[in-house]
């Protein structure tokens, strides 16, 4: 797990070996609305999606949808079945000729620092399984007091925790 840093404040860049992830502040001040600091605010989440960065391969996550109508919310569980959630990001995929992909998912944890659960790991697997292009994924979950990435990059892998992140330190 590397360290990010936060000399750009439009941005949290994040390290991943060679590479850099940069999430849009505009992204992460939305999901941090989400986060379960009231006891009977539900589990939301959606989709991570950006752009891969030609020349140097860093990966730009600037683009994010919200929980919708048909998702299933509940303390303790978020489910994407909103098919607005694939229909926005086929939007932005076809808008941009395909250079804004699919990144990962994000959701929201009743707790101050997240963990991924086995539900969690089974939906990543899932993602990951029924991917065609994708090699690797980047989910975020979302807790009281921090944020955390994990790389999802092989089906029988175990997800690699990229960054915690305090949301003191950054919203
Ligand atoms: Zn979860």
């Amino acid at each position: 797990m590397s360290s990010a840093n936060y000399a750009v404040s439009t941005q949290m860049v994040i390290d991943d070996e060679t590479k850099k992830i940069k999430i849009d502040k505009q992204v992460l001040d939305r999901i941090h609305i989400f986060c379960q600091i009231e006891k009977g605010m539900p589990e939301a989440g959606g989709i991570l999606a950006g752009r891969q960065n030609i020349s140097n391969s860093n990966l730009i996550i600037e683009h994010h949808t919200e929980p919708m109508y048909g998702d299933y919310q509940t303390r303790y569980r978020f489910t994407r079945k909103d098919l607005g959630h694939l229909s926005f990001f086929q939007e932005l995929y076809n808008n941009s000729n395909g250079t804004i992909g699919y990144v990962g998912e994000w959701h929201t944890h009743p707790e101050d620092i997240p963990q991924y659960s086995m539900i969690d790991l089974r939906n990543w697997r899932k993602i990951y399984t029924k991917a065609e292009t994708n090699q690797v994924q980047y989910h975020l979950i979302a807790g009281r007091k921090a944020v955390v990435i994990w790389k999802y990059s092989g089906k029988h892998l175990c997800p690699v925790k990229i960054a915690c992140i305090y949301w003191e330190d950054f919203v």
